[in-house]
């Protein structure tokens, strides 16, 4: 069969509507897919699970002192209400909340640099004793007209380190404030919190030798706020879809499963719902294929390799022998293969990175302007070539089991030890 990017490029048009982590939109998509495993007779079935989510009815920012203004926020879902009539105090700008930025928080509403909070800036800032917290995005050269301002989330994660209400503004509007010296505010956050449905798609193709053996595709469909979500990650998901087809067409050895994950933007939600639902499955999963991003006209292809050494050199092998240029790695990403990982199966992770200033992702503009079908066989030919070889093989070469500096990295990436410290205290 002939890897066929018109035909990726197909599907990709009719899944590129914004689609987030429960939405009605979502659900569309994830229907749009099992249709299309049906249609290549491959039963699929949808996963449901919970997510957490919130409605937020008031979040406002306005500048008291010295010159009175409001300005355009979004209110942080799941994070601290503030009373009806909101939460007046001194503002003050922290940058990335050095303890000398911090000394003298307590009590105030802070605007920092970084547009995602993550767990080492939160814990600081709630150590700090701060009341309330104001995040940026975006550029100064930005166009209101032309930007949006997302919605943005306080996770689980975080708020086992404590919880304050939080509002998300523009840096242009956080540039304003520092630099006419804003230094009073009032911050409100009306929210309440909500629970939705997601949903993933599974088909499986059963092995000819070793139908007992499984080996899982995956690709997050979900998009977020504003975002067509075509590079990121419509492309991962139409990938699959072609190496199902080819799957389809030529038998595998072992067992292969292709499961396309909602609600991997909101902290890999899919994912983490697949891996506690199937525990016993989990124990027959040789490795999962993870496909992230890609299409880009102007990029490159890149392996990240979680898993040992040695597969990180096939994998480099096997995209030279065939001719695949790409950059390959011993490493983790973030993404759906992180869960599997943390359960002790290897993962590949195959992405298509837009060269600088060639690509978007997470706004408006990741549109299918800057891909090519070109661009997206490409990418599935270095995932077919690398992944066939092993679910084929006689034997399974690779060992069920990740690394110490694998671990360790998972470790990190899910702040394992900040977490036990924090519930320790508690
Ligand atoms: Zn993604």
């Amino acid at each position: 069969m002939e890897i066929c990017g018109n035909r990726e490029m197909e599907l990709l048009k009719k899944l590129g509507f914004t689609r987030v982590a429960g939405s009605p939109e979502e659900l569309q998509a994830a229907e749009i897919l099992k249709a299309e495993c049906e249609a290549l007779g491959v039963p699929a079935i949808l996963q449901d699970f919970e997510i957490e989510d919130a409605d937020i009815g008031t979040a406002t920012l306005e500048v008291l002192e010295p010159y009175n203004q409001s300005y355009p926020v979004t209110g942080y879902k799941c994070a601290q209400n503030t009373f009806e009539d909101g939460l007046t105090a001194e503002l003050l700008y922290v940058e990335d909340g050095e303890d000398v930025n911090l000394s003298e928080a307590k009590g105030k509403i802070v605007l920092v640099n970084p547009g995602y909070m993550r767990v080492p800036l939160f814990k600081k800032l709630m150590a700090a004793g701060v009341a309330g917290i104001v995040t940026m995005e975006g550029t100064l050269r930005d166009d209101r007209q032309e930007t949006d301002l997302s919605t943005r989330k306080l996770r689980r994660t975080l708020r086992a380190f404590g919880s304050v209400p939080m509002v998300h503004t523009r840096v242009l509007d956080g540039f304003d404030m520092v630099k006419r010296g804003a230094c009073k505010a009032k911050l409100v956050l009306r929210g309440a919190t909500v629970e939705k449905t997601s949903h993933n798609v599974i088909a499986t193709v059963m092995g000819t030798g070793k139908p007992h053996e499984i080996v899982s595709f995956g690709a997050h469909f979900d998009s977020v706020d504003f975002s067509k979500g075509v590079y990121d990650n419509g492309a991962g998901s139409v990938i699959n879809m072609e190496i199902l087809r080819y799957f389809v067409e030529n038998p595998p050895y072992r067992t292969v499963k292709f499961i396309w994950y909602g609600s991997e933007e909101i902290g890999l939600e899919g994912s983490w719902a697949y891996v506690k639902a199937h525990q016993e499955e989990l124990k027959d999963h040789k490795l999962m294929i993870n496909v992230d991003v890609g299409g880009p006209v102007l990029g490159t292809d890149k392996v990240t390799v979680t898993g040992e050494e040695k597969l990180t050199a096939f994998a480099d092998y096997m995209a030279k022998i065939c001719a695949c240029p790409a950059k390959v790695k011993q490493g983790i990403y973030s993404s759906d293969s992180i869960p599997f990982a943390d359960s002790g199966v290897p993962a590949i992770n195959f992405s298509r990175d837009g060269a600088p200033g060639a690509s978007y992702i997470h706004d408006r503009f990741d549109t299918l302007s800057f891909l090519s079908a070109e661009a997206l066989a490409h990418t599935t030919r270095l995932v077919l070539e690398v992944s066939r070889a092993l679910i084929n093989g006689k034997v399974f070469p690779v060992e069920r089991k990740i690394p110490q500096n694998m671990v360790e990295e998972v470790e990190k990436y899910l702040y394992k030890k900040e977490l036990a410290e924090v519930s320790a205290e508690k």
